[in-house]
């Protein structure tokens, strides 16, 4: 019988989680019309959380996490993969309801899957991953918004993390002024060289402001919430766009009317766990133009599998810089 490896949470009679890494066998897979073998994954913030078990990510028990997979299809009943196919997996309940990536194999809904694109490679599909896939998702919003390079700079929160880091990177080779707010300055020359064209201190957002300051950006990509975001919504110009995705501050918004009435501000909400398949591939087919794989490979960090369960607590801790690849 077949088994394979994998992480896996688990969780006792009185809700103590605990990870480790084990053997599963091949009948115990979830249910689903594709098989793949995974060649790589990456770690995501709520991967961190799902592994730390600080926010209940994790809504099946036991459960394999990892919610971004590259990978070669071995079985399919689906009728848009056969096997040999690569394919890439970002989200859709994987690693929170449905057994994810970190493991050798996952079996899961064809409907999930995309085609990797061919200039992608399934390391590079992992060092985007789910946070640089929502760093496009990000941009092409504002894009939408009519929000273009001669409008003003934007502003990137969360700069040296995973969609901040993908944001500055896409948004220079696009021709954007970028701001990037961090709590590492340390880090400013790194942010530079991935296109930041200034570098500020996060901590200037990070308190309760006023209801509208200086007109500053003409939009912004913010993966931080609470403060950082009602600061970045005051600070935009008049008839600006704030792509918003994230929440490492907090999930709260403590914010008022006055950047939408008095100012034509749009607050533009992103999803990437269920974003529609055609929106995914048009990203995924953005990302292969637009995002330049030389600054792909300067903030990405390559692990082995056995270091995926250290560098999800890294990410809680915000110690991990830009994004982590792990080939399996
Ligand atoms: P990372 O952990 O890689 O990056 C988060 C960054 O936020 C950190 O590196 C840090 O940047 C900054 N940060 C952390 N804590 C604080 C704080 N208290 N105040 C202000 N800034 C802080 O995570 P990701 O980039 O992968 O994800 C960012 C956020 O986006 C997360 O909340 C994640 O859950 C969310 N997300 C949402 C998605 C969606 O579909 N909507 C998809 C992917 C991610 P620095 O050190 O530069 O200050």
């Amino acid at each position: 019988m077949s088994s394979f490896k994998a992480i896996l949470i688990s969780r006792d009679a009185d809700k103590n989680q605990s990870v480790a890494v084990t053997e599963v066998k091949d009948e115990n897979l979830m249910e689903g019309d594709v098989t793949v073998a995974v060649e790589a994954t990456t770690v995501n913030y709520k991967d961190g959380l799902a592994i730390t078990g600080k926010s209940p990510v994790v809504r099946h028990w036991p459960m394999i996490p990892g919610v971004d997979l590259a990978g070669t299809v071995l079985e399919s009943g689906h009728k848009d993969f056969s096997a040999g196919d690569s394919v890439i997996l970002n989200g859709f309940g994987v690693g929170e309801t449905h057994w994810g990536a970190y493991a050798e194999k996952a079996r899961v809904s064809g409907d999930w899957l995309i085609k990797r694109p061919d200039g992608i490679s399934a390391k590079q599909a992992m060092a985007i991953g789910t946070a640089g896939y929502t760093a496009m998702l990000c941009v092409m919003a504002l894009e939408s918004h009519d929000i273009t390079p001669d409008r003003g700079p934007i502003a990137v929160t969360g700069a040296n993390g995973g969609v901040g880091s993908v944001a500055i990177s896409i948004l220079s080779k696009l021709g954007y002024d970028v701001i990037a707010f961090t709590g590492r300055m340390n880090e400013a020359e790194f942010l530079k060289s991935l296109g930041a064209s200034e570098v500020l201190d996060r901590s200037e957002l990070s308190q309760e402001g006023r209801p509208l300051g200086k007109e500053r950006w003409a939009g912004a990509v913010d993966a931080v919430g609470s403060f950082t975001l009602a600061n970045i919504l005051a600070q935009t110009k008049y008839g600006g766009a704030v792509a918003a995705c994230g929440l490492a501050q907090g999930f709260d918004l403590p914010t008022t009317v006055m950047p939408f009435i008095l100012r034509g501000v749009s607050l533009l909400g992103v999803d990437s766990v269920m974003a529609p398949l055609s929106v995914r591939k048009e990203a995924w087919s953005r990302l292969e133009t637009d995002l330049d794989m030389g600054k792909l490979e300067k903030l990405t960090t390559e692990i082995g599998f056995d270091d995926l369960i250290s560098s999800a607590h890294d990410i809680i801790d915000g110690k991990i810089r830009g994004r982590v690849v792990a080939v399996i």
